[in-house]
């Protein structure tokens, strides 16, 4: 195996508010920065890295996904996710899925038991159900909501959620993966651009993006596979392609952020949004967390 240096980036979610205190979420992501690059130096590729650690994410409560999930407008938990694989372009992913733990796991299966990119609705709880998946038995129990603080805050149409991962792994290969309750408020049915591959969510041998804010915006600029196409096409940077695309999705009224990571092992984390919880491994080896 050759000996490529590792990157690893992840973020729970773009909405920030100065004065509250994110040191759980913070030390949260620091752990699961360091377990994944010591996963990535051991060998691990770069879409199992990924995984695991959105659903660590997912399972930690503390981000608007997973276990912190909000409930749409008629009280269901409906759930987003997605992942890619950079080195055989394969994608699996599922979006307003019902009464499963692990969406990315859900998104996982997909990729890697069926011809299919994404189930949607009954069909993906019908998919999940059938890959044995763990089920969510008693929601009371199991949610922790944390969106009650910032729900409390922000208005409904703001963006609080989602939570993500970038890997580039010791082969050269890039991974990334997406998962969330979507934004506050959202009716049933309704699906963001974290279920949708290019939109939230894109890897190639390239570049590997996951977004995050108002997925209405990210949607309607592709911004995915935006940034990596003005990289590859464009001949940008990862940082001038991250932040071209924020820029165009702002100008259409859009706030969010993402995070993103190239072959070369840059990493860029811009966000035009009241903060974006986020972390990330640096070239130098240290370890950075920040929320605002
Ligand atoms: N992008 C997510 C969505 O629109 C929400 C978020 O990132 O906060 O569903």
């Amino acid at each position: 195996m050759s000996a490529n240096r590792v990157t690893i980036a992840l973020h729970g979610g773009s909405g920030a508010t100065p004065g509250h205190d994110y040191s759980r979420e913070i030390d949260n992501m620091l752990r699961l920065v360091a377990s994944a690059r010591d996963r990535l130096d051991a060998g691990s590729s770069a879409i199992d890295v990924v995984t695991e650690t959105v659903a660590a994410l997912e399972s930690s409560g503390l981000y608007i996904a997973g276990r912190g999930a909000s409930p749409n407008l008629a009280g269901r938990y409906e759930l987003d996710a997605s992942l890619m694989d950079g080195s055989t372009r394969k994608a699996g992913a599922v979006a307003s899925l019902c009464g499963f733990r692990s969406p990315i796991a859900a998104a996982r299966a997909v990729m890697d038991v069926t011809p299919h990119v994404l189930y949607a609705g009954d069909g993906a709880a019908e998919f999940a159900g059938s890959q044995a998946l763990p089920a969510v038995l008693d929601e009371k129990a199991w949610y922790t909501e944390a969106c009650r603080f910032e729900s409390n805050r922000l208005p409904q149409s703001a963006p609080h959620g989602t939570v993500g991962c970038v890997a580039l792994d010791r082969r050269g290969n890039l991974a990334a993966a997406t998962s969330t309750a979507g934004v506050f408020g959202k009716p049933p049915g309704r699906v963001g651009d974290s279920a949708i591959i290019g939109a939230g969510t894109w890897a190639d041998d390239e570049v590997a993006v996951s977004c995050t804010g108002q997925g209405e915006f990210f949607i309607r600029s592709a911004a995915a596979v935006q940034v990596a196409h003005r990289v590859r096409f464009g001949g940008r940077t990862l940082a001038q392609a991250a932040d071209e695309v924020l820029g165009e999705v702002a100008e259409r009224g859009g706030a969010g952020g993402l995070i993103a990571v190239d072959s070369r092992g840059n990493v860029v984390m811009p966000f035009r949004s009241s903060g974006m919880k986020r972390a990330a491994l640096l070239a130098d080896g240290s370890i950075v967390a920040e929320a605002l």
